[in-house]
C-alpha cells in the first residue's frame, strides 16, 4: 500500500457499510487507481479486508475475480460509450458468482460521454442490491453534476515531500527532490517519466532564459521542443511558471523547489514582468488541459515561448 494512502484506507468503513457509489478523486500521478484496485478487492475479499491471501484476493490480484469489471477508455478511444456503460450495468444486476457483492470500477470516469453518463444515472439512482460502483477521476469537474451528486466523494492526499521521496528512492529514480518537485508531489508520475526529465526542466529553463534575455528568438527556442513529449513539457513549463509567480508574490518559490533551482528561477524572473508570468502561467495550464487533446506542438510552444520575449 501506498504510505500516503494508509491512513484514509484504514478510516474507510467496513465493506458492508461503504456506500454504493464512490467517487475518487485527486491529481493525476497520486495512486487513485491503485486505491480503487485495492478497495474492490476488500469490497470481494472472503475476510474483507483485501488480506491478499483468500481466494478472492488472488482472483482479484490476477484480474481473474468474475465479481469484478473494470471500465477503462479503450486504447486509441477518446471516450467511454454508452455500451460500455450498459455492459457495466447489466454486470451490476446479475447475482454474484463467489463474492457476497459485485463491484464495477470505472478507472478514467473524466472520459465517459454524455450518453455513458445518463446510461450510468440509472444504476446510481437505483443501486441493485450488493453493487459497489467506483469512479476514478483527476477532474471531477468534467462529470456530469448527476453523477457527482449521486457519489460520495473520497478525496485521495498526495504524499508529502518525505513521502514521495521515499517512494521514488525505494524504486532507484535519481534526483527524487527535483523530479517530485517538478510534478508537484505526483510521484506515481514522477516514476513513469523518463529518468532525463531532471535535465529536460533545466533545458526548459535555458531556452526560457535565452528568450528572456534576447539571446535567442521565441521561435528559434521553440524549435527544441516540438518533438518532445507534450504533456511532460508542459508539466515541466507549468511548474516552473508557478515558482516564477511565487517568487513575484511571495518571494519564495515554494517549500517543494529544490535550492539549486530556486537562483535560477530568481534570475528568469527578474527579466519578466508580473503580466508575463501569470500569462506564461494561465497558458501553460491550459495547453497542458489540452494536451490529450490533437494539438500542433509547434504553434504551442512557440506562443508560449513568446510570452516571456524579451522587452525593448
Ligand atoms: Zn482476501
Amino acid at each position: 500500500m501506498l504510505s500516503w494512502q494508509r491512513a484514509i484506507w484504514s478510516g474507510l468503513a467496513d465493506a458492508s457499510r461503504l456506500p454504493h457509489a464512490l467517487l475518487l478523486c485527486g491529481p493525476p500521478g497520486i495512486g487513485k487507481r491503485q486505491f480503487a484496485d485495492r478497495l474492490s478487492i476488500r469490497l470481494v475479499c472472503e475476510r474483507e479486508i483485501a488480506c491478499g491471501a483468500c481466494r478472492a484476493c488472488r482472483l482479484a490480484t490476477g484480474g481473474n475475480h468474475p465479481d469484478i469489471l473494470i471500465l477503462r477508455r479503450e486504447e486509441g478511444k477518446t471516450e467511454i460509450t454508452v455500451d460500455e456503460a450498459r455492459g457495466l450495468n447489466e454486470f451490476l444486476v446479475l447475482t454474484p458468482h463467489l463474492a457476497p457483492r459485485r463491484v464495477a470500477l470505472i478507472a478514467d470516469a473524466d472520459h465517459l460521454n454524455r450518453s455513458a453518463s445518463n446510461a450510468l444515472l440509472k444504476t446510481l439512482e437505483e443501486p441493485p442490491a450488493g453493487s459497489y460502483l467506483l469512479l476514478v477521476s483527476d477532474s471531477p469537474a468534467r462529470l456530469l453534476p448527476t453523477i457527482r451528486s449521486r457519489c460520495q466523494r473520497l478525496v485521495l492526499p498526495r504524499p508529502t515531500k518525505e513521502e514521495g521521496e521515499a517512494y521514488l528512492k525505494e524504486r532507484e529514480v535519481p534526483d527524487a527532490d527535483v523530479i517530485l518537485a517538478l510534478t508537484h508531489g505526483a510521484a506515481l508520475q514522477a516514476e513513469a517519466w523518463p529518468r532525463d526529465t531532471p535535465a529536460m526542466g533545466a533545458r526548459l529553463m535555458a531556452s526560457l532564459e535565452a528568450v528572456a534575455s534576447g539571446a535567442q528568438s521565441p521561435l528559434d527556442a521553440s524549435e527544441a521542443w516540438h518533438t518532445v513529449d507534450l504533456d511532460i513539457g508542459l508539466t515541466l513549463l507549468v511548474g516552473i511558471a508557478a515558482g516564477l509567480a511565487l517568487l513575484a508574490l511571495a518571494d519564495t518559490p515554494g517549500p517543494a523547489i529544490p535550492a539549486e533551482w530556486t537562483a535560477r528561477l530568481r534570475a528568469l524572473a527578474s527579466r519578466l514582468d508580473l503580466g508575463q508570468v501569470f500569462r506564461l502561467w494561465d497558458e501553460a495550464l491550459e495547453a497542458r488541459g489540452l494536451a490529450t487533446a490533437p494539438l500542433d506542438r509547434r504553434l504551442v510552444w512557440d506562443r508560449l515561448f513568446m510570452l516571456v520575449e524579451a522587452r525593448l
